[in-house]
């Protein structure tokens, strides 16, 4: 059975989509099988993925909805070695047609139970809102992954979405756990970095991943070709980086 994590942070551009991305590749080059969720209508990971957003016959959205299923909507990133369940815009609107839908915060749990023993792991990206869609993520998963930049406002929001977490496990997932904050786009030249990072430690123990993600302007330059960037330039710091924290995955998943 997979594990199931979700990328999560509802503050904006803090990496969501690029670790879920490259974390996707790093994963598949470890030879785990992995499906990647694109829960954002902005669609950015499916487009990092490699796969075009505006040509999709069924998404995430015909998903939630019950219309379509995970077998059927799912497509291969080729470049990454991994299968996506896609999303765009189209997506937002279902915030407001699931309203009316039972069950509405495990749609997407119930979704992924069919294919759940296809993988080893489910990542599901995140959009930057504590919304419906992102409550389907923490209802459907067993871990949050919580990119975080290490700045003075990192820390800001953070007990917003450690409550939400806590909210779900005591209602609705009991299963749900954070997994660990993922200290990304580091800068170790800079003594903000340095201190929000330590008081990152301090404060949540071994919560802190211990793979750190450079800032990497590699990462930045992957998306605009649809490949992650982890195949993009394997050899770069980046890259490097997100195998490793892989490589950290599969021995806490050991653990679980
Ligand atoms: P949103 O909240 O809009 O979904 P996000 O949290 O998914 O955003 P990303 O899209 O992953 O954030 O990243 C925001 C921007 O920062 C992107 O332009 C991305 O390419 C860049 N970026 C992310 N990680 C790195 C990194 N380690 N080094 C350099 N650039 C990065
Ligand atoms: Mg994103």
């Amino acid at each position: 059975m997979a594990k199931i994590f979700c990328v999560a942070n509802q503050k904006g551009g803090v990496g969501k989509t690029t670790t879920t991305v490259n974390l996707a590749a790093g994963l598949a080059k470890l030879n785990q099988r992995v499906l990647l969720v694109d829960l954002d209508p902005q669609g950015n990971a499916t487009m990092g993925a490699g796969i075009n957003k505006a040509g999709l016959s069924a998404s995430t959205y015909e998903v939630m909805l019950g219309t379509s299923d995970v077998a059927t909507a799912r497509q291969r990133s080729e470049p990454g070695h991994f299968d996506v369940l896609p999303s765009n815009r189209e997506l937002a609107g279902a915030e407001v047609e699931m309203v009316e839908l039972d069950n509405r915060e495990r749609r997407l749990k119930d979704a992924l139970a069919v294919v759940d023993k296809e993988y080893d792991f489910v990542l599901i990206d995140c959009p930057p809102a504590l919304s419906m869609l992102t409550l389907n993520g923490l209802c459907a998963a067993h871990g949050v992954i919580i990119p975080m930049q290490c700045e003075y406002y990192a820390l800001e929001g953070l007990s917003d979405l450690v409550n939400t977490i806590k909210k779900v496990h005591a209602n609705l997932n009991p299963d749900l756990k954070i997994i660990g904050l993922l200290r990304v786009m580091f800068d170790p030249r800079m003594t903000l970095s340095q201190q929000v990072s330590a008081q990152l430690e301090q404060h949540f123990g071994d919560k802190v991943f211990k793979t750190i993600i450079p800032r990497n302007v590699r990462l930045a330059e992957a998306p605009s070709y649809g490949v992650p960037g982890v195949t993009f330039d394997p050899s770069s710091k980046g890259a490097q980086a997100y195998i490793a924290f892989g490589a950290e995955m599969v021995k806490r998943i050991k653990k679980m």
